[in-house]
């Protein structure tokens, strides 16, 4: 497999997929651009060796053509970061990105207008009706497949390369992430380096794992993270459950919740992970205290009360003094930690102390030598948040791809490249 620190992009016309979803204002102003400065190292690669760039991307989830999901609003910002005035294509598809594509010299970029301005890059038929027909159901999602294929060839006919610095969308099989790649040879397609160091960071992790291994799973709901503690309850030594999830375990376990988040259909579903958490000689660390709240506010009345005598009117909005301690001594002594979801309501000032604790635990396992992987949204977020982002080993750009490829699966994305 062709990797990008190794290859020479000299004389190439290099179609490079990357994540260029920003958050935009009003006056479609860039609200952050994280997303386009992950991309940049790549970018700036093909260039410098005297390549040529197609850039592609998707922006938001447009229905058709729409304004506010131009990725013309970007172009300025993608140029300065870039350091090079480069063209804009009015639509992915069509003469005008067939036309500048050809024209493109060594060292010169285009931008492509939103891939998903048209449906056949997700491949999914748009506005049938809810009551269609099976029938009408199937053929639309058959002819939209063709399509999805037809784009992609259309695609890949621009360029010599194919990079893929996409990870966000990695766990997506579309027609730019993935069904292009087979119009191109083994020899020229590679992943970005955005991409690969995502994909190090996570089998670092889960495949060359240092022992011990602590994950930390927090959030509100048992529900949206059951595959990924399933997965990783065959892999890690320490399994922490935390934040909203806390009280499933906790009334499943005969403790008193009060009016904490709960839910009341996976409480079969806590004891069997328990139980499975005992089978593979997991040690599963669950508070020993929260942090309740007489309200769902942050100038709530708050107590420290143990996890399972929760008041009747009161709620668990994060952990408390002991549990920090105790979460604290389980990540102090991992040599690989994996950190998803909150350990209670960090948007709230007064209920951001727990997750506060654990991510200055992970930094200084992370200090010692540990290997520390943060990702997956609201962990993100609490990294920023509490100015810790550089005292971690990688900070992953993935949500959905990044908890899809923790629970094992396998993404279009990566597999179009390099084959699994
Ligand atoms: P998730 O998207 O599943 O990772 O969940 C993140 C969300 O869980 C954050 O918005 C937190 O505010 C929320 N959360 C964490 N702990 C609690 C809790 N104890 N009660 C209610 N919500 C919580």
């Amino acid at each position: 497999m062709q990797t990008i620190d190794k290859f020479s992009f000299s004389g190439q016309k290099v179609f490079v997929r990357v994540d260029f979803n920003v958050p935009l204002d009003e006056k479609f102003n860039i609200t952050d651009d994280t997303r386009i400065r992950a991309a940049i190292p790549t970018l700036k690669k093909i260039l410098s060796d005297g390549g040529s760039l197609i850039i592609a991307s998707h922006l938001g989830r447009p229905d058709g053509v729409t304004e506010k999901y131009s990725l013309k609003h970007i172009l300025g910002r993608v140029s300065d970061l870039l350091g090079v005035s480069v063209e804009f294509a009015g639509d992915c598809l069509g003469a005008e990105a067939a036309g500048k594509s050809d024209a493109l010299k060594a060292g010169q970029a285009l931008l492509l207008e939103n891939l998903r301005f048209y449906a056949a890059e997700e491949g999914k038929p748009r506005g049938l009706a809810k009551d269609a027909p099976a029938e009408e159901v199937a053929a639309a999602k058959k002819a939209e497949k063709q399509k999805q294929k037809e784009m992609a060839k259309q695609l890949a006919s621009y360029a010599t390369v194919y990079v893929n610095d996409a990870f966000g969308t990695a766990h997506r099989a579309h027609a730019s992430t993935a069904i292009i790649a087979d119009y191109f040879d083994a020899d020229h397609k590679l992943f970005g380096y955005l991409m690969q160091n995502e994909i190090n960071a996570v089998e670092k992790v889960l495949k060359n794992t240092v022992r011990p291994f602590t994950a930390i799973m927090g959030g509100s709901k048992v529900s949206s993270k059951i595959d990924i503690i399933e997965n990783l309850l065959t892999k890690v030594d320490n399994l922490i459950i935390t934040g909203g999830m806390t009280y499933t375990f906790t009334k499943a376990l005969g403790g008193k919740i009060g009016n904490s988040i709960v839910e009341n259909d996976k409480l079969d579903l806590a004891l069997s992970l328990i139980q499975k958490a005992k089978d593979n000689n997991v040690n599963l660390a669950l508070a020993v205290d929260a942090k309740a709240a007489d309200s769902f506010s942050n100038d709530a009345k708050t107590q420290f009360v143990p996890v399972g005598e929760i008041p009747d009117g009161w709620e668990g909005l994060d952990i408390g003094p002991e549990t920090e301690k105790k979460f604290a001594a389980v990540i102090e002594a991992s040599k690989t930690i994996l950190w998803n979801g909150p350990t209670g309501v960090f948007e709230f000032e007064n209920f951001a102390g727990g997750s506060k604790s654990v991510g200055m635990a992970i930094a200084k396992a992370t200090d010692k030598g540990a290997f520390s992987l943060v990702g997956g949204g609201d962990s993100v977020a609490c990294v920023n948040k509490f100015g810790i982002a550089d005292r971690m080993s990688y900070v992953s750009t993935g949500g959905g791809a990044l908890l899809e490829f923790i629970e094992g699966k396998v993404l279009p994305g990566i597999k179009a490249i390099r084959g699994y």
